[in-house]
């Protein structure tokens, strides 16, 4: 047995299979790349869900996180710590809003957007006591709570997890009409991806999403963005949001914010909205501790600069024409995505979107597939562009064109 069938049968025996990894084993990583258990090198092409935008090993993240390290990790929010208030300022900041309500993982930042929510729909709108509704749209992705799988439309999400959590519509994603037909003078919130990511990168209909600010603020309902995945870079722009001129009342953050070195997610919104709560209402032991916050303010401080997001609008458009150009071969149906982004439809014949990401593993390059014909393609931002170009060759030579490495 090689030590990655070692290590894997084990896993294997002692986790349980909530996933279906590739078999490589990781040991080490280095800003687009990491190497396994034998030493072999990957192109990471995946960036955990958007999770390491940064890539991995970020010079400037790992030195922030260390110098914290040193100072001090935790202190609870039962005192005050010298980072925090900086962390608040500027992420509200960076967003264009007033308050930030901290958590760690992105299921607990939603579940607590809903939470604002709904308490917001009952001390400031003044929906009757256990009446609120959230309208939320089909194919969505937001956690796997079980409030949030409550309203999932993915089957295997949500069998044996009931009784469900009420209080959630679903709609088709992109309709308005169906939208507007769901709304009541109880709902509270639309929460809805500006981009659909574990559903394949769906992007919307253009206009759709202003329609959604424009139908939302018409009625008094709170339009949360869950930008978890599609927000801090990855699209080009800060926010996926951005691309249609929207601004949300309430952004949802976590992967990306944590710089892929620890969970942080944060609910960032007005006065009015995260003014609802009141000491004891609602909490997280390690939501903005020192060390979250030490990372999250130089993972502010990057993007203030702009300088990710220019380069993941260059190389996405780059990466985009190379895939648009795929299509052309009839070996890809289908290419959808923004920045450096993209869903990728294989054509069955070419094999299933598994098969794909476990031949491009054998080339050195990983990636991850969803339903079934879908590849996802989302490098880190830092990512050089002839080894975006030396994956992008790995997958040719999969499909089998022509002339490919
Ligand atoms: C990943 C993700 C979440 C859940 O984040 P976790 O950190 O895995 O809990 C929520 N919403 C979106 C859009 C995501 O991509």
């Amino acid at each position: 047995m090689t030590a990655t069938e070692s290590l894997i049968a084990e896993a294997e025996a002692h986790s349980a299979h909530t996933y279906h990894p590739l078999p490589v084993v990781v040991a080490s990583a280095d800003g687009a790349w990491m190497t396994d258990v034998e030493g072999r090198r990957y192109l990471d092409l995946l960036a955990g869900y958007s999770a390491l935008n940064f890539g991995h090993g970020n010079r400037r993240l790992i030195e922030a996180a260390k110098a914290q390290l040193e100072r001090v990790t935790l202190t609870s929010r039962a005192f005050h710590h010298d980072r925090f208030a900086a962390f608040c300022t500027q992420l509200a900041e960076l967003c264009g809003m007033e308050m930030v309500l901290p958590m760690n993982t992105g299921a607990e930042a939603v579940e607590s957007a809903v939470k604002t929510a709904r308490k917001w729909g009952y001390r400031v709108k003044g929906v009757p006591a256990e009446m609120a509704k959230i309208v939320v749209a089909s194919g969505n992705f937001h956690g796997r709570t079980t409030t949030i799988i409550s309203f999932s439309t993915a089957p295997e999400a949500r069998a044996d997890f009931g009784p469900y959590t009420p209080g959630f519509e679903i709609v088709p994603y992109g309709d308005l009409t169906a939208m507007r037909a769901a709304m009541t003078e109880n709902t509270v919130a639309v929460l809805l991806e500006p981009i659909q990511g574990e559903s394949g990168v769906i992007v919307p209909p253009a206009g759709y999403l202003p329609e959604v600010r424009e139908l939302t603020r018409e009625r008094n309902v709170l339009f949360v963005a869950d930008e978890i995945q599609s927000g801090l870079g990855r699209t080009g722009r800060t926010f996926a949001c951005e691309h249609e001129g929207v601004v949300p009342d309430v952004y949802v953050l976590g992967k990306a914010l944590g710089g892929g070195i620890v969970p942080v997610s944060a609910v960032v919104s007005s006065a009015e909205v995260l003014g609802v709560f009141r000491p004891g209402e609602h909490g997280s032991t390690f939501g903005g501790s020192p060390l979250a916050c030490a990372v999250a303010l130089e993972v502010i401080a990057m993007l203030r600069s702009g300088e990710c997001q220019a380069r993941a609008a260059e190389l996405g458009e780059h990466l985009h024409r190379e895939l648009g150009a795929l299509t052309g071969t009839g070996r890809v149906t289908r290419v959808r995505g923004r920045g450096l982004w993209a869903g990728v439809d294989i054509h069955p014949r070419f094999g299933t979107g598994r098969e794909v990401s476990e031949k491009l593993m054998d080339r050195g390059v990983l990636v991850k597939d969803t339903h079934g014909s879908t590849i996802r393609i989302a490098p880190p931002l830092v990512i050089a562009k002839e080894d975006l170009d030396w994956g992008l060759a790995q997958l040719r030579g999969v499909l089998g064109v022509q002339g490919a490495g």
